[in-house]
């Protein structure tokens, strides 16, 4: 018998914060007191603080779809013509939004695991100057794979349409210049980066994409974008908001506020490096052409289901890792990176990895994959660290 530890390794809901976790259980205000103001309050500026955004950033509860639903619905009408970027589940999540509210999409598909091009954003805004809004993933989960939103921001920027990023995974795992790249609505997620569980979204709304809401007259009462930041200017919420998760939020926010966001991005870059060049030491393939630093996408060896790998993860070490989503289940499967994940956790998995392969007849040297992770930590990690106490 050994023992077996519950860990959560998906690419949200991710590990949460402690600090986090135990403010939870401050949840006993009331949402309409001067405690609570001051809570929203300093939500919202550090929110803007860490997004590193002058915009206008809001609070929704729901999940990240709902703040998907909200940037679509806010500022566009039906039968307007926009650019949807899809490159997998999550691209093709914007695209059925945009059939909901009746929006005549034109869709530029990439291959799962590949991304769209700025180019191909570039020459289809040519094309058609009528197209009101770009709506695209900075970071597609579903296939680990990174879009460049700031080649896509530059070539929407010259034109009238708004940008609008799905962000929900991009945010602290990619440098994401809100202001000075262009992207007028980011949206993000509370299970994701941010350390907490899931039930809040976030958006960071640009000058540009207000005018556009003025005109708008797509049908809206819960969400109404107009109304939270009406009420959001005397520290409250239009309606009764997630007292509890906006207390984990508060503390999530001074955690990364000390780090950085510039380091919590680095710290998932680094975590991916190492993940891929473990998973290439073990003569695994990485999934992307493309690959982001939110999650990592692996096939998995010749002949072998994906699932197979995720339910040993779950049986042996009680690991819970994801699948491929949709058609993609079974051909992958994705180790996390982004929010509060670190080494310890990266040689563990990695480690792990080698005894399920070994186990299913794959040819594994027990260490390899985890002397690539020691590699790139005694290349990166140790030198920059040894540098920080001197
Ligand atoms: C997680 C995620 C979402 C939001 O999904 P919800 O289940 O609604 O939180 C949207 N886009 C991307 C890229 C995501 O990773």
């Amino acid at each position: 018998m050994h023992i077996k530890k519950q860990r959560l390794l998906t690419p949200g809901p991710t590990p949460l914060l402690p600090s986090a976790l135990h403010a939870m259980m401050g949840s006993d205000i009331h949402h309409r007191t001067e405690d609570f103001r001051n809570l929203y309050k300093q939500v919202l500026a550090d929110l803007k603080a860490v997004l590193g955004t002058a915009n206008e950033v809001l609070v929704l509860v729901s999940s990240g779809s709902g703040g998907l639903e909200a940037a679509t619905q806010n500022f566009f009408s039906p039968g307007d013509e926009v650019l949807v970027c899809s490159a997998g589940k999550f691209g093709e999540r914007w695209v059925e939004i945009m059939k909901a509210w009746g929006m005549k999409a034109t869709v530029l598909t990439a291959p799962y695991g590949d991304a769209v091009s700025p180019q191909a954003v570039e020459q289809a805004l040519a094309q058609n100057p009528s197209i009101k809004g770009v709506f695209v993933q900075a970071s597609e989960t579903s296939t680990g794979t990174q879009h460049d939103v700031k080649a896509m921001g530059a070539a929407v920027k010259k034109t009238n349409a708004i940008f609008v990023v799905d962000a929900i995974t991009g945010i602290g795992t990619m440098p994401l210049d809100i202001d000075g790249w262009g992207l007028d609505i980011v949206v993000g997620g509370s299970q994701k980066a941010f350390m907490i569980p899931p039930g809040l979204a976030f958006l960071s709304i640009s000058p540009k994409a207000w005018a556009l809401a003025d005109s708008a007259k797509s049908p809206r009462f819960y969400f109404d974008l107009k109304k939270e930041r009406k009420n959001a200017q005397s520290g409250e919420s239009a309606w009764t908001p997630n007292t509890a998760l906006l207390l984990a939020l508060a503390e999530a926010l001074k955690y990364i506020k000390a780090l950085g966001m510039d380091k919590l991005v680095e710290n998932a870059q680094l975590l991916a490096r190492a993940t891929r060049e473990a998973v290439e030491a073990l003569g695994l393939q990485v999934f992307s052409s493309s690959p982001g630093s939110s999650v990592t996408a692996v096939r998995p060896p010749a002949g072998m289901d994906s699932g197979v790998i995720i339910k040993e993860f779950r049986n042996r070490f009680n690991a819970i890792i994801t699948n491929g989503q949709g058609s993609m289940k079974g051909q992958i499967f994705r180790f996390a990176h982004l929010g509060f994940f670190d080494f310890h956790d990266l040689f563990a998995v990695i480690a792990e990895l080698e005894i399920i392969l070994a186990a299913h007849g794959h040819p594994v040297r027990f260490g390899s994959g985890v002397a690539a992770v020691q590699n790139v930590y005694a290349d990166v990690a140790l030198p920059k660290e040894t540098l920080a106490v001197s």
